[in-house]
């Protein structure tokens, strides 16, 4: 029998790609512009499974040329470059990978909110330049993180993961905006729910865990840093576009809030141009939020089998899109 033909452009381990080749025919793509690369598109017209990342935004354009695409495996648990409606419409299954990245997503949002608060990565310059003559003094002071509020926007998987770490770890009080309730967390962790502008009034440290959508599309924008302590210090480890970037350097540089530390970015990689990275009340990483080699193998694998089951007609463990199972 026919091995059906899937194609693989993000990272799988040797003996992933083993596994994979069993059940199917693959065929493995590296380039940074696939979305224009006319062997990928070649590739497409009988491509019946897809596995990658989020480097490749899935457009409707490309859909045309996969008529006879049945999945698609994320190695990621955001899914905000897929289509998701009109997969749904075409019959396409989208799986994505969560729990198994967050808990390391979660480590990589507190080391922001520590990097931020002691500036660590801004004294760390300062020593590289040579600076450290005499003690330190106020003008390297940082603030405290323990007994301190973290407003989390957004409390789902890594939210209450990053919440954890801190009520439990540093003894923060945790405040949260979520579009449901979360009585279990507010039991576990002491949480409170606020409205969004009661807890960027009222945080220290507020940190955004919501998927991207179109309704979390710049939810943080002037207004909302206007509404922050001068003293707050932002975190994002979400999605770029959930914030208003120029709103956020504006914030930044006038005072309006102490810090930002930041993960994702409006365009990434971040553009030559963008004064965040040089800011010295910025601590920006290159997206990465889940970059262990430990995690990474483990969304992989969870990207593998979650392909192997929806393409052999089962149920795939992590499914985005239910409505395209149940019309299957
Ligand atoms: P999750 O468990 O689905 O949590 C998302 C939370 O956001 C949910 O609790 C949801 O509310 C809430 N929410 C959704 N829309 C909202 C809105 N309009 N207003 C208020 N709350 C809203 O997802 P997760 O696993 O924690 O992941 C969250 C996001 O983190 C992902 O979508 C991804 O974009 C990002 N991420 C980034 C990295 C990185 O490398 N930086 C790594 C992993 C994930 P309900 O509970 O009521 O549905």
């Amino acid at each position: 029998m026919n091995k059906k033909p899937v194609l693989v452009y993000g990272r799988l381990t040797d003996d992933q790609l083993a596994a994979l080749s069993r059940d199917f025919e693959l065929t493995r793509f590296s380039g940074t512009d696939l979305a224009n690369d006319p062997a990928f598109h070649e590739a497409l017209k009988d491509a019946h499974g897809l596995v990658g990342g989020a480097s490749l935004s899935v457009t409707s354009e490309l859909l045309n040329m996969a008529p006879k695409l049945e999945a698609i495996a994320s190695i990621s648990v955001g899914v905000d470059n897929y289509p998701i409606d009109e997969l749904t419409r075409r019959g396409i299954l989208l799986c994505n990978t969560p729990d198994v990245l967050t808990e390391t997503t979660a480590d990589t949002g507190f080391l922001l909110i520590m990097a931020t608060a002691r500036r660590a990565v801004e004294l760390a310059e300062f020593i590289k330049r040579g600076d450290w003559k005499t003690s330190i003094n106020e003008a390297q002071f940082g603030s405290d993180v323990h007994g301190k509020t973290l407003g989390m926007v957004g409390f789902g998987r890594i939210g209450a993961a990053i919440a954890r770490r801190g009520a439990l770890g540093f003894g923060m009080k945790i405040l949260y905006s979520n579009a449901s309730p979360k009585p279990e967390l507010e039991t576990e962790l002491g949480a409170e729910r606020r409205e969004l502008d009661a807890l960027l009034a009222e945080a220290d440290f507020v940190c955004v865990t919501v998927p991207l959508t179109e309704d979390t599309e710049k939810l943080i924008g002037a207004r909302e840093f206007s509404l922050m302590k001068p003293s707050a210090i932002f975190v994002n480890i979400a999605r770029g576009k959930v914030v208003d970037e120029p709103a956020l350097i504006a914030a930044l540089k006038n005072g309006e809030i102490r810090a930002a530390g930041l993960d994702v970015f409006e365009q990434e990689p971040l553009p030559k141009d963008s004064p965040l990275p040089h800011m010295n009340n910025v601590v920006a990483l290159p997206h990465i939020g889940s970059a262990t080699t430990e995690t990474r193998n483990a969304m992989a694998q969870r990207a593998v089998d979650n392909i192997t089951l929806a393409l052999k007609g089962q149920r795939p463990i992590n499914l985005v899109n239910e409505d395209a199972w149940r019309n299957t």
